[in-house]
């Protein structure tokens, strides 16, 4: 298949003092997407933002928003985002017993079903519900912080998610979530990713978000 190559700014790593200034930078710099990193302080150990921040997001841009739960229960807070304008609606494997359910419960609302796998849950895990994704999303840090060091013994398990993308869902995008900068995307390219989340590579880049962007591109 054609491949896309998509980068997807985390506005974890933004100054929320100038969040629309940022995002608006991001945007005329060429980013794809906007990616909103939801924590809970129970799934992961640290809090962030809620859908007031996506529907802050919303109003400033018209990039689609990638939105990343790491969250227990993300069932109930399906609705809640998805109303304040969430594109994809992305969650883990690990916190969804009921995973073809919520996936499901994702498209009927009108968002982009994605799922998500930690550095240590193995590809099969996703299998059973591939078909059901437009989005999948592999965890190269273990989800929690910003800033955090690329794990390359994931690249493995891009590989074979690829191939299981290419087998049974062609259309479905893979996203890389962790650590990704100018050293790590081209593993992660080679490995077949398509859509690279950047935190501090353009946010807390030197240089500024736009040299930021452009040195990924
Ligand atoms: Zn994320």
């Amino acid at each position: 298949m054609a491949k896309q190559y998509l980068i997807a700014p985390s506005i974890l790593s933004a100054d929320f003092s100038e969040l629309g200034s940022q995002i608006r930078t991001a945007e005329q710099a060429g980013a794809d997407w906007i990616h909103v990193d939801v924590m809970d302080g129970h799934f992961v150990p640290y809090l962030t933002m809620g859908p007031f921040i996506v529907e802050a997001c919303r109003n400033i841009t018209s990039l689609p928003l990638d939105v990343h739960l790491m969250v227990t229960n993300p069932e109930q807070l399906l609705m809640p985002f998805a109303q304040a304008g969430a594109s994809n609606l992305t969650v883990h494997v690990e916190t969804c017993p009921n995973l073809h359910r919520t996936l499901q419960t994702i498209r009927e609302i009108g968002c982009h079903p994605g799922v998500v796998i930690n550095p240590g849950t193995p590809a099969s895990m996703i299998e059973p519900v591939i078909h059901l994704v437009d989005l999948v999303l592999i965890m190269s840090v273990n989800p929690g912080y910003s800033g955090q060091v690329f794990l390359p013994e994931v690249l493995p398990k891009v590989t074979a998610v690829r191939e299981m993308i290419d087998k049974y869902n062609p259309s479905s995008l893979l996203e890389i979530d962790g650590g990704i900068n100018t050293d790590t995307l081209p593993l992660a390219i080679k490995a077949g990713a398509q859509v690279f989340v950047v935190a501090t590579a353009v946010f807390g880049y030197p240089k500024g978000i736009a040299a930021g962007i452009s040195a990924l591109k």
